[in-house]
């Protein structure tokens, strides 16, 4: 059975009538008819549907609970320390569920969160998260990262590893780290990669979140995964002393990634939170090298990081919010930026591509706005969200001036 979306508009302009097959993939693309509709796209812009590649739903919408008066990355993690133990399952679920909606009426229908695995909290919640990623299966592919806390090396890291042991028994899909927090950061990079790969799982790491351009984990994992010939999908997140290298550097280390076929995940709006608290001259951006890690033909992908907690106290749970601080912070054009925020996250999630193609997955977005420029810079409320043909979320917005 065939399901109909007509009078879509597609960003040349065109009008068009998609086809959808049982498996959700579209399978006829034409000129718009005025035909008989299962959904009447009402002339609205047809996207592929956004994505979301770095959260950390476990953590969402606990800004008001937990204040971080330092508003940098230590002040954060110190912060969380002393109020996660608080939080019991059910208020997990309830706040993950919260962001995720937020994601969800926004577009994204591909979410990969990091949850933390470790201690009485990381227990909680690697239950809550497995609970949520089952409620939320017809609508949206949710993919859970284990991270650990810090230290994973040595004999004080055993409870860690163990964490990070136990969340992979319990089912989650992607080994993570952050391996930058680690007393030895190439031997713990080190260990989450045999970890992987025990497991045949994905790796994704919070990898060089630091301004002290030194620090290469970055380099280190592409070489260890091109000299042991890792065959399963790396990504590389926040990578921001990539963005202080020089930039012979930088190219070097994005030709490497390129070669590791590692993706690069950029967090504009936590990075910018975060970093450079003490910098009040030239302050640095807290972003890799987006155009050395392009130019390489290195996929990079864009998300938000944290949602309204002590490691970023704002954000609105709408890719297209990111997609406007990389045109901003990172200098791409909107229609770049939009890659960013859907097609690459996709790529570097290792989901099917979606999109107004035949074969693709129609999994979209349909939002009220002219152009791709305008749906970048007013982000506009009033969209649908279509997963495999269906549409799952729809919001209109409505205003009216009273003179
Ligand atoms: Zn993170």
């Amino acid at each position: 059975m065939t399901t109909f979306l007509t009078n879509g508009r597609l960003p040349d302009g065109t009008r068009v009538d998609i086809g959808v097959d049982d498996s959700g993939r579209i399978e006829s693309l034409g000129p718009a008819q005025g035909g008989t509709a299962d959904l009447d796209l009402e002339g609205w812009l047809v996207l592929p549907a956004l994505g979301e590649p770095h959260a950390h739903l476990d953590k969402a919408l606990t800004a008001d609970l937990i204040p971080n008066p330092r508003g940098d990355l230590g002040g954060a993690i110190a912060a969380w320390a002393e109020a996660a133990a608080t939080f019991s399952e059910e208020d997990i679920i309830s706040r993950a569920s919260r962001a995720l909606d937020r994601l969800l009426v926004n577009g994204a229908t591909a979410v990969r969160t990091h949850v933390n695995c470790s201690g009485e909290f990381g227990a909680r919640a690697v239950t809550a998260m497995i609970e949520v990623r089952d409620r939320y299966t017809d609508l949206v592919d949710l993919q859970l990262v284990a991270l650990p806390s810090r230290p994973l090396t040595g004999e004080d890291g055993r409870d860690n590893r163990r964490s990070l042991e136990a969340a992979i028994t319990a089912g989650f899909d992607v080994v993570g780290g952050a391996p930058h927090l680690d007393p030895d950061g190439e031997v713990a990079t080190r260990y989450c990669l045999d970890v992987a790969r025990e497991a045949r799982l994905p790796l994704d790491l919070h990898t060089d979140e630091t301004l002290d351009p030194e620090v290469s984990l970055l380099s280190y994992l592409a070489r260890l995964v091109i000299d042991t010939n890792f065959d399963l999908d790396v990504t590389a997140s926040h990578c921001v002393s990539h963005g202080m290298q020089p930039e012979s550097v930088q190219g070097d280390v994005a030709r490497l990634a390129a070669e590791a076929g590692i993706a690069v995940v950029t967090l504009p709006q936590t990075n910018l939170f975060l970093q450079s608290r003490t910098k009040r001259v030239a302050t640095p951006r807290g972003l890799p090298g987006i155009q050395a890690l392009r130019d390489a033909g290195v996929i990079v992908a864009a998300g938000a990081d944290n949602l309204q907690d002590p490691f970023n106290t704002v954000g609105r749970g709408d890719p297209l919010e990111t997609a406007t601080l990389m045109v901003m912070a990172a200098h791409l054009t909107p229609d770049e930026a939009l890659e960013t925020v859907s097609t690459n996250v996709r790529q570097a999630l290792g989901l099917a591509r979606a999109g107004t193609l035949v074969g693709s997955h129609a999994d979209l977005l349909v939002i009220d706005s002219p152009t791709i420029r305008s749906a970048v810079a007013d982000g506009p409320g009033s969209r649908k969200v279509v997963r495999g043909g269906r549409m799952v979320a729809e919001t209109r917005t409505h205003s009216v001036i009273h003179r």
